[in-house]
């Protein structure tokens, strides 16, 4: 799972700092959301989709990682 935040369209809110603040932070200096990780585990996941979606400003964008393709089966047994 990736995670972006955009400070732009950030407006300081705080919902996402506050709850999941092992993973969001407000700046000190603007107040605008801060990224506290790069790397999130699957235990993280719910909490990321739920910050994306209770962002009022969609500031944060959450991307499911694209799953691997299925091996195609081959005929080997001839
Ligand atoms: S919930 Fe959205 S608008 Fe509020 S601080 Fe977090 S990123 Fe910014």
């Amino acid at each position: 799972m990736q995670v972006s935040v955009d400070r732009d369209r950030c407006c300081s809110s705080g919902l996402c700092a506050t709850n999941a603040p092992e993973i969001f932070d407000q700046d000190d200096r603007d107040s605008l959301v801060r990224l506290r990780q790069t790397v999130f585990l699957p235990s993280q996941f719910a909490d990321l989709r739920l910050a994306a979606e209770l962002c009022p400003s969609g500031a944060i964008t959450v991307t499911e990682d694209i799953g691997t393709t299925p091996t195609q089966e081959t005929d080997t047994a001839r």
